[in-house]
């Protein structure tokens, strides 16, 4: 068997991969290891919201670099985020040329183009029939109309390199000759063994917040192929409440990311451990750190509670949605009775909630760890009752993986590009994550990166004919 392109996966990265190949000429050949026609994959269950570093995908390219370079902060992990900056208008235009529709989703500028129809604002997964999953099967249509079927039950975890070059890959001793391979088989948070490796001493212990499809294999791949790998240590998730891992009501949605970054994060000694005021994505990474990541508990007061936490804007709001879905939000009076209902020490506590009160105040000695303030406005915990949320880290997709260059294709970790060889989406590494695990959009990576894959491996198609 052979074709022109393998496509390894049948998200957004790989169908975007395979229709903008087929559209170039090329004869595309797309595995995926689910099996049923609406198999799962995080592009299907996603919210739907298409932006890059929050922005509107019709700014001009300089106003969203701008906002990615701000994001990234010149880390070398996210070498390639400039690329998402300047890609984004056009990955929208092509996508609205593939029939996506789209529908203002809110005020908040990231919600300017949302898959239609947008998932209700509601707890819990939603998916089916939501936008989404209409783009998925439009794609899958497109591509059945430009010739090519996407073969299910198909997983691929074997390259063939000849000469230094991809010549093909392996599926159930099956050996299908091509040119180029695209990894966009969605990252590895689904991997324990390569999650403990570069992620959290106890993987277990974290959420899957998305369809836990991606197990690393073409990252495993790559990497017996000599491919280098780059910020293998941050993933996009979100704060849960921890009773997510019995009640499916509780992920991926509501969020405590808003009410977290506006208050404290504390361990069992009732102390700060992280910088709040980075965000829900940076705060999933650091409880994923800890030695047991279900420790970690948010506190605040009833100003944020009635306050933020009721906010719409931010769907859902998780007062009261969290609460009704079965989410555990203790109440007290008093911080002593606060720390006793939670399991934390109340001297502890009480000495942290009157630092980070005071630090508010610009009085006292100021936040250990230290917290940024020009993100998230840091609230005071002043108003009883007193809340505690006890949290866990939903971890949806890891924002390392196999780098690539500017045009998708995998970097060798020597020197040059491994020839043939393209990475796109969750797989591929470079755009997202570094020290301030920034996220610039998942959705709009895996387009990007998908049509630049494409483009390029055409491109050596013809040099090559
Ligand atoms: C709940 C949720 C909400 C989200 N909301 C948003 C949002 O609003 N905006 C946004 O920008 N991003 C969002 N995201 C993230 C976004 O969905 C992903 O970043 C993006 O869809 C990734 O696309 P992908 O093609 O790289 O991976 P995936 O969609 O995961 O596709 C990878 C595919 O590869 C297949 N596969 C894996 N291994 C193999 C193998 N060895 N052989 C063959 N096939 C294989 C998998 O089965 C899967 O179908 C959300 C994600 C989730 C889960």
């Amino acid at each position: 068997m052979s074709g022109d392109i393998v496509i390894i996966g049948g998200g957004l990265a790989g169908l975007t991969a395979a229709n903008r190949a087929a559209e170039l000429g090329l004869n595309p050949i797309v595995l995926e290891q689910g099996g049923d026609p609406q198999y799962f994959c995080n592009s299907r269950f996603a919210g739907g919201l298409l932006h890059v570093a929050f922005k509107d995908m019709t700014a001009s390219p300089d106003d969203i670099v701008a906002a990615v370079e701000a994001a990234i902060d010149g880390d070398a992990a996210t070498m390639n985020g400039a690329v998402m900056g300047r890609e984004g208008g056009r990955a929208l235009a092509w996508l609205r040329a593939e029939g996506a529709r789209f529908i203002k989703g809110g005020s908040l500028e990231f919600m300017r183009w949302v898959l239609a129809p947008p998932r209700p604002r509601g707890a819990g997964l939603d998916w089916k029939g939501r936008g989404p999953d209409v783009l998925l099967r439009k794609l899958t249509a497109n591509l059945a109309e430009r010739g090519t079927t996407v073969r299910l039950n198909s997983r691929a975890r074997e390259l063939i390199v000849e000469d230094g070059r991809i010549a093909g890959i392996i599926v159930d001793d099956t050996r299908i000759d091509a040119g180029a391979v695209v990894i966009a088989d969605g990252g590895f948070q689904a991997n324990m063994d390569l999650m403990r490796r570069f992620i959290s001493p106890q993987p277990e212990r974290l959420l899957q917040r998305g369809a836990a499809t991606g197990r690393g294999d073409g990252l495993l791949m790559a990497e017996a192929a000599g491919a280098k790998l780059v910020g293998m240590g941050r993933f996009y998730g979100h704060l849960l409440g921890r009773e997510a891992f019995q009640n499916d009501k509780l992920w991926p949605y509501p969020i405590i990311d808003p009410i977290a970054a506006s208050s404290i994060v504390v361990n069992e000694a009732g102390q700060r451990f992280l910088d709040e005021g980075m965000g829900g994505v940076h705060m999933a990474n650091e409880v994923a750190k800890l030695d047991d990541p279900l420790t970690a508990t948010v506190i605040f007061d009833d100003a944020v509670w009635n306050g933020l936490a009721a906010d719409n804007r931010y769907p859902p709001c998780m007062n009261p949605v969290f609460v009704k879905a079965g989410g555990t939000v203790l109440e007290a009076g008093d911080l002593a009775s606060l720390a006793q209902a939670a399991g934390l020490s109340a001297e502890g506590l009480a000495k942290t909630v009157a630092d980070h009160n005071a630090a508010i105040e610009g009085s006292g000695g100021g936040w250990s760890p230290s917290r940024t303030t020009n993100r998230f406005k840091p609230q005071p915990i002043a108003t009883p009752p007193f809340r505690a949320i006890p949290i866990c880290a939903g971890i949806t997709y890891t924002m390392g993986g196999v780098a690539i260059d500017g045009d998708s294709r995998v970097q060798h970790r020597d020197d040059g590009v491994i020839p043939g060889l393209f990475a796109a989406g969750s797989a591929s590494g470079g755009m997202e994550g570094g020290a301030n695990a920034a996220y610039l959009g998942g959705l709009a990576k895996a387009v990007i990166t998908g049509l630049r894959a494409a483009e390029a491996a055409a491109g050596e198609n013809k040099a090559a004919a």
